[in-house]
C-alpha cells in the first residue's frame, strides 16, 4: 500500500461512487492525503458532495475543466486552503454521444473540438494551474487515466480514442517541461470498468467480454486494482517515474489475437 500520510492532493472527475477517481480518491485517503474533490456542474455537485462526506475534512469545489477562469480560481482556492499541492489526478473525459456511434468519418469538427478539449487539453491547463503549488512543496505528482483505444481501433470508440492518443503525447511533453520542477507526469491505462463514462460507448459490454477471453490472466481489471497502481505513482514510491503509460489492463495489451 502506497504512503500519502501528510500529503495534499486533487482529485477531477468523480461523478459517482463507480468513477475511477473515485477509488482512486478512497485510495489516497486510506493512505493517508487530504484530498480536493471537484464537481463540474450543480447536477453533479451533490453527488460529489454525499461521497465526500465519507472522506476526511476534504475540500470541495466547483471545476468544469472547460473553462480557464474555473480552472484558476481552482488554483487560487488551493492555494489558500491547503497552501500548496502533492498531487493531482485528472479523471475528466467527455466526448459528444453522436461521436460515439456515427462512423469515424462523420466526427463533426464540433465534437472533435469539445473532446479534445475536455479530454486531452484541460491536463495543460489544469497542471499549468497546479505546478506552482507543486513547487511550493519541493515537487508532486501528475496522473491522469488514459485507455487503449489511443492505440489501437475500438469499435465507436472513436474521437476519444484520438483524444487519448493526444492525451498520452501531452503526458510525455508536459513530463519534459516541468521535470526540472522536481514534477513527474504519468498516466494509468486502465482496462475496460463499466462506468458512467464506458455507458456512452455502445458495444461496451462486448469489449469486457473479449479481455474476459484474451488477457493474459483471463478477466477484467476493477477500479480498486487501478487506484492502487494510481496511489504507487503519485507516492514518493514512485518518485523515479516520469512521461509514463502504466498499462493496468490483466495484460490485455501485449496479445496479437
Ligand atoms: P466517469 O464518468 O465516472 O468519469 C468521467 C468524469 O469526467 C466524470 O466525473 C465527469 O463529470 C467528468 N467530466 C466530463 N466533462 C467534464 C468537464 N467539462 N469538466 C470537469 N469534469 C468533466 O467515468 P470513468 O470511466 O471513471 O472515467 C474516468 C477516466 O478514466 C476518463 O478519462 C476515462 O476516459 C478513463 N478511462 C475509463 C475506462 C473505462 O473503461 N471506464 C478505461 C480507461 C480509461
Amino acid at each position: 500500500m502506497a504512503d500519502l500520510a501528510g500529503k495534499h492532493g486533487l482529485i477531477v472527475g468523480v461523478a459517482n461512487k463507480r468513477s475511477i477517481s473515485w477509488a482512486i480518491a478512497q485510495a489516497a485517503a486510506a493512505a493517508g492525503a487530504r484530498l480536493a474533490l471537484t464537481y463540474p456542474s450543480e447536477r453533479l455537485e451533490e453527488n460529489v458532495r454525499e461521497l465526500a462526506a465519507t472522506l476526511d475534512n476534504p475540500l470541495i469545489l466547483p471545476c468544469d475543466v472547460a473553462d480557464d477562469q474555473q480552472i484558476l480560481a481552482l488554483g487560487a482556492a488551493l492555494d489558500r486552503e491547503f497552501g500548496g499541492l502533492d498531487f493531482f489526478v485528472h479523471g475528466a473525459a467527455f466526448a459528444p454521444a453522436d461521436a460515439l456511434k456515427n462512423p469515424f468519418t462523420e466526427t463533426s469538427r464540433e465534437s472533435f473540438r469539445v473532446a479534445l478539449d475536455v479530454s486531452a487539453y484541460s491536463l495543460i491547463g489544469l497542471s499549468r494551474a497546479v505546478t506552482p503549488l507543486m513547487e511550493k512543496r519541493g515537487g508532486g505528482s501528475i496522473l491522469t487515466l488514459s485507455y487503449l483505444g489511443s492505440e489501437r481501433v475500438f469499435p465507436n470508440y472513436n474521437v476519444m480514442g484520438v483524444a487519448k492518443a493526444a492525451l498520452e503525447a501531452n503526458v510525455r511533453y508536459l513530463a519534459a517541461d516541468v521535470g526540472q520542477k522536481n514534477v513527474r507526469v504519468n498516466a494509468v491505462s486502465a482496462g475496460p470498468i463499466k462506468t458512467l463514462a464506458a455507458a456512452g460507448i455502445s458495444g461496451f459490454s462486448n469489449i469486457l467480454n473479449i479481455y474476459k477471453d484474451r488477457a493474459p490472466l483471463r478477466r477484467n481489471v476493477d477500479t480498486s486494482e487501478v487506484a492502487e497502481a494510481a496511489a504507487f505513482l503519485l507516492s514518493d514510491a514512485g518518485r523515479g517515474v516520469t512521461g509514463e503509460v502504466l498499462m493496468v489492463d490483466a495484460g490485455f495489451h501485449v496479445t496479437g489475437m
